[in-house]
């Protein structure tokens, strides 16, 4: 089979790359000429474990090429995925533009039946507005039909994800693109995957539902922390006791700085805004986003009251992306909690397994670092900003030669307070409480 990914990014090339490796011959297309240019040499402009290698196998074994040309990729494709952005636009709505702009290319380039796949994340009423667009844009007496099949992978173990997921999705109103599709996803049948298969509004609405469900959660336990470190309790014990039922599972209960990235931001603002528009008040999506933005806040908060007030001091930095095994830094929490350090006087040293470069062009000013001691030379405190695995296992006592002062602000909860106290240090954490250096005689 011939198929086609429109929008070549994170979720454009993951689903290009693995569907290569099903057997299947794929075009992968975007606008962006130098984005191509480079995949065409195998260069993946993007960090994401695995990703380069299955590139390169698609490459040398004819089954994956790139191109900056629709036409092309509408030529023999009996299945068009579209991957382009769904970016937020001011009033927290998806932006369709990109997905209506490859609609109409789609039409205008058609020559038989096509399957027209969404894998971009898009708000209920998207498939018929794409029907609508494709329908006024035909080239010719064309049959199509529109599916909607939502991609849930997570950047850092994307083609994990792809390869085996916990389902796969499809919403489709002909029985014919739901047959080719199943067909498409063959090898993930012969592994068991279970396939949802629904109406295209419903396969729209779970992966909204999904990302805001998770999101609520990330939000409900930083909610939690804060109320421990109130009445002393400490909530890497009361999540891993709440985790242990199963109706309520282990995942996502992390506490932390808050969600970032790519997708929980924007869709739980899209979602919000479906609600409105249809004149339905989301209250709980609503408040799983103020209370991730005020977890920021408080983060900053967090870091003054351990140092007493952040003018002139300099403050070292473990992680910029959003979470680990990505360069990703949209928005990565780190971001936004460096820049209000900045504005308020402090100096920033940094570093990132990946997305220091990137991350030093979004802050002007920081200092880049070229590994966790080198951050910690002449700063005031150490801040473990993401969980990269790196930073897991630090010497800590060259980190307290090389600080001003031994304090760990973890807002991972990466470390067991009483061993960290052990090394001689003032640590700090998230929803626990804070622990005085413990010196051993
Ligand atoms: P991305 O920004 O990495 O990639 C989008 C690509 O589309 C870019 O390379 C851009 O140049 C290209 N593009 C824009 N307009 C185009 C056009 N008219 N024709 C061809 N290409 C065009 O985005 P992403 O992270 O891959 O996300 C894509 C979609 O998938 C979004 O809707 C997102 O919400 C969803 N999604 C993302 C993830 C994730 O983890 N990143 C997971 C699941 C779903």
């Amino acid at each position: 089979m011939h198929i086609s990914v429109i929008g070549t990014g994170y979720v454009g090339l993951v689903t290009g790359a693995c569907f290569a490796e099903f057997g299947v011959n794929v075009v992968c297309m975007d606008t962006d000429s130098r984005r191509i240019a480079k995949l065409e040499k195998g260069e993946v402009p993007f960090y994401e474990p695995g990703i380069t290698e299955l590139v390169a196998k698609g490459l040398r074994e004819n089954r994956l090429a790139f191109t900056t040309d629709i036409a092309k990729a509408v030529d023999q494709a009996l299945v068009l995925f579209i991957a382009v952005g769904t970016p937020s636009r001011a009033d927290g709505s998806a932006d369709l533009s990109y997905v209506e702009e490859v609609g109409r290319g789609i039409a205008k380039n058609m020559n038989g039946y096509k399957v027209i796949a969404t894998k971009s994340t898009v708000p209920v009423g998207t498939g018929e507005k794409l029907r609508e667009v494709i329908k006024a844009n035909l080239s010719g007496p064309y049959r199509f039909d529109i599916v909607s099949n939502p991609e849930f992978l997570r950047e850092g173990s994307a083609i994990e994800d792809f390869l085996r997921p916990n389902r796969v999705v499809i919403g489709a109103d002909s029985d014919q693109a739901i047959a080719i599709m199943k067909d498409l996803y063959r090898p993930l049948y012969l592994i068991e995957t279970p396939f949802v298969v629904t109406d295209i509004p419903t396969a729209e609405m779970i992966k909204y539902a999904s990302n805001a469900f998770l999101a609520t959660k990330i939000s409900f336990i930083n909610e939690i922390a804060n109320l421990c470190e109130r009445v002393g309790a400490d909530v890497q014990v009361v999540a891993k006791g709440m985790g242990l039922d199963h109706r309520i599972g282990s995942k996502f209960l992390h506490a932390g700085p808050g969600f970032g990235g790519s997708c929980f931001p924007k869709d739980l603002a899209a979602l919000v805004q479906t609600g409105e528009r249809v004149g339905y008040q989301l209250e709980i999506a609503s408040a799983a986003a103020r209370v991730n933005t005020q977890q920021r806040q408080r983060m900053v908060e967090k870091i003054r009251g351990a140092l007493g007030g952040v003018k002139g001091k300099t403050l070292g930095l473990l992680g910029l992306s959003f979470k680990p095994n990505t360069n990703d830094l949209r928005e990565a929490p780190a971001l936004a909690i460096a820049q209000q350090l900045m504005k308020e006087g402090a100096v920033i040293r940094a570093y990132d397994p990946a997305a220091l470069d990137e991350g030093s062009k979004l802050l002007p000013g920081l200092v880049p670092c070229k590994d966790a001691y080198d951050t910690a030379e002449g700063s005031d405190a150490l801040i473990i900003m993401t969980e990269w695995n790196q930073f897991r296992n630090l010497d800590f006592d060259r980190l307290k030669t090389a600080l001003r002062r031994p304090l760990l602000i973890d807002l991972r909860n990466v470390y067991d307070p009483a061993r960290i106290a052990g090394f001689g240090f003032h640590y700090v954490s998230v929803g626990r409480p804070d622990r005085e250096p413990r010196l051993s005689s």
